[in-house]
C-alpha cells in the first residue's frame, strides 16, 4: 500500500519485506517483529513426512519463507539511515512473547548502534458482544424458501444444514440463510470428494443390475481409468494429485474387494437424489422440504442398504435416537444422524416390504483388524441381543464396557427420530427463539465464520 500517491519516492510505504525487494528506504520500522511471526510459521502440508525431506534435501516450505523474509530483512538494513524494529513482549496473537530470531542475531552480531527502549500500553479490553439474530419478518423471509409453498419450494434442508443447527444456530444462519459458503477444500475433502466420485463412475451404468463377482472384478480393472478421469475433472490444482491417485486406488481396490465378498446385490442406485416433505403441526402449520443424496443403495437378502462411504473421522455408535437431537453430542454422532435421515426420506419415499439397513463404510478404518461397517445403537446391559451384537471384545467396547448393537433394521427407530426431527425443525422455524451462538468453543475451531464471531 502507498501513501501519498503524488509523491512516491517521498511517500509512506507499507508493504511486506518480501515486496521491498529491488527498493530501499531511508527510515524502515519493522512491525510484528515475534518470534513465530517474523519470519511466519509455515505449515508443512505435504503427505511426505517432514523429516523425510530433510533427509533428502526437498524444499520445506518453512525453510523457503524464512530464507525469504532474512534476506529482505537484511537487504533493508543495508541502505536505510534509521532502523526501528518492534516486538511485543506480552498477549501476541501469533507468537511467543519473544523477539524474532532475525532480530536477536542483529543485537549480537551487528556493528550497528542499537539502542533499545520499551513501551507499555494499558490497553483496555473489549468484551466481544455476543451474537443472536432475531428472527424477524427477513429472517422468517429467508427461511420462507424452504417451506412448501403453491409454486413449490425453493430449496430445501439437508441433513448437513439440520447438522449444522443442532452445532451452532448462528453457524446455520450464515450459512443456509445468508448463503456464506466456504469454497477452500483441504487434502482431507479432496480425498473423499474424489473417492466418491469414483465409485459413483464405476458403480453408475450399472444402477438397477444384479452384481456378482465377476463384474466387480471387472470394475477394479478400471479403477486407475476412472481415478485419472476424475483428477483430470478436478477444477482447481489439487495439492498432491500422485500422491492421492496412489492412496485412492489402494482404497477403491479394498472397497471393491469388500464388494466382491458381498456380492451377489442388487444395486439400486448411486447418488440417488431424494426430497420429501414433513407436516410441522403447531400454531402455524407448515410443510417443509428435506433432501439428501444417498451414496449407494443396494439389496442383498431382502435388505437395503443405504450406504454412505466416510473418509474423515466416523463414529458408528449411539446410545439412543434422543442423543442424535441433542446440540452437545451431534459433534460425534454427525454420520449416523445423516444415516438416520437417508433411512427416513427413503422409508416415506418408497415405504419399504425389505428391512432398511443403515450402512456407514468407515473407509479410515479398512485396514484395521476390527473394520466394522453399519451403526450400532446401545442396549441395555440386561437386554436381548440378536447375533449381531457389535462384540465387546471390540476396540470401543474394550474400552466403554458396553453393549451395542448393530442396526439391521431401522424401521423400529424411524418413529422416535421422525419426532426428535419434527420438534428440531419446529425449532428451526419459531419466530420468538433467535438464532444464537453456540458455547461449545471447539466447534467455533473448525467454524469458517470464526473472525465474524470474534472467537479466533
Ligand atoms: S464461530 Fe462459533 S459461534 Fe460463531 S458461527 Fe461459528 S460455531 Fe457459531
Amino acid at each position: 500500500m502507498l501513501f501519498h500517491q503524488d509523491n512516491p519516492v517521498t511517500g509512506l510505504y507499507i508493504i511486506e519485506v518480501a515486496e521491498s525487494y529491488n527498493l530501499d528506504f531511508e527510515h524502515v520500522f519493522f512491525l510484528d517483529m515475534n518470534e513465530g511471526c517474523f519470519p511466519k510459521v509455515t505449515h508443512h502440508d505435504s503427505f511426505l513426512p517432514y523429516d523425510l525431506c530433510h533427509s533428502f534435501g526437498l524444499p520445506l516450505a518453512d525453510k523457503v519463507a524464512e530464507n525469504k523474509t532474512a534476506y529482505g530483512f537484511y537487504r533493508l538494513l543495508q541502505r536505510a539511515q534509521n532502523i526501528c524494529c518492534y516486538f511485543s513482549q506480552k498477549g501476541h496473537l501469533d507468537g511467543s512473547g519473544e523477539m524474532s530470531r532475525l532480530l536477536l542475531q542483529l543485537t549480537f552480531d551487528s556493528k550497528l548502534k542499537i539502542i533499545e527502549t520499551h513501551h507499555s500500553i494499558n490497553l483496555l479490553e473489549r468484551p466481544v458482544a455476543a451474537i443472536a439474530i432475531q428472527k424477524d419478518d427477513s429472517v422468517m423471509q429467508l427461511l420462507d424458501r424452504f417451506l412448501e409453498k403453491e409454486e413449490g419450494a425453493v430449496s430445501s434442508l439437508t441433513p448437513s444444514a439440520c447438522i449444522s443447527y443442532l452445532s451452532c444456530p448462528l453457524q446455520f444462519y450464515f450459512k443456509y440463510l445468508l448463503q456464506l459458503r466456504q469454497t477452500v477444500a483441504t487434502e482431507d475433502v479432496q480425498l473423499g470428494i474424489l473417492f466418491h466420485d469414483v465409485m459413483a463412475r464405476l458403480y453408475r451404468p450399472f444402477a438397477g443390475s444384479q452384481i456378482d463377482t465377476n463384474m466387480v472384478r471387472q470394475l477394479q480393472s478400471k479403477i486407475k481409468v476412472e481415478i485419472a478421469e476424475a483428477i483430470a475433472a478436478w477444477r482447481t490444482p489439487l495439492s498432491a494429485p500422485m500422491l492421492l491417485h496412489a492412496l485412492l486406488e489402494k482404497l477403491l481396490g479394498r472397497m471393491l474387494d469388500l464388494d466382491d465378498a458381498a456380492a451377489p446385490f442388487t444395486l439400486l442406485g448411486v447418488e440417488v437424489a431424494m426430497k420429501q416433505s414433513i407436516m410441522l403441526d403447531g400454531e402455524i402449520a407448515r410443510k417443509v422440504w428435506l433432501s439428501g443424496t444417498i451414496d449407494r443403495i443396494d439389496r442383498q437378502n431382502h435388505c437395503v442398504r443405504i450406504i454412505d462411504y466416510k473418509t474423515g473421522r466416523s463414529n458408528c455408535k449411539i446410545s439412543s435416537i434422543v442423543n442424535l437431537f441433542d446440540p452437545g453430542k451431534i459433534k460425534t454422532n454427525k454420520a449416523v444422524f445423516q444415516l438416520f435421515f437417508y433411512a427416513w426420506l427413503f422409508q416415506s419415499l418408497h415405504g419399504a416390504d425389505n428391512a432398511i439397513m443403515p450402512y456407514l463404510i468407515p473407509i479410515r478404518e479398512f485396514f484395521l483388524a476390527h473394520y466394522t461397517p453399519g451403526i450400532f445403537i446401545q442396549q441395555p446391559d440386561n437386554g436381548p441381543l440378536s447375533k449381531a451384537i457389535y462384540d465387546v471384545a471390540i476396540e470401543f467396547g474394550k474400552r466403554s464396557g458396553k453393549k451395542y448393537q448393530q442396526i439391521e433394521d431401522i424401521k423400529e427407530y424411524l418413529q422416535p427420530f421422525e419426532e426428535g426431527l419434527k420438534g428440531l425443525l419446529v425449532e428451526i422455524f419459531n419466530p420468538t427463539i433467535p438464532f444464537a451462538q453456540t458455547e461449545d468453543l471447539e466447534i467455533c475451531g473448525y467454524c469458517p465464520y470464526v473472525r465474524i464471531c470474534q472467537r479466533d
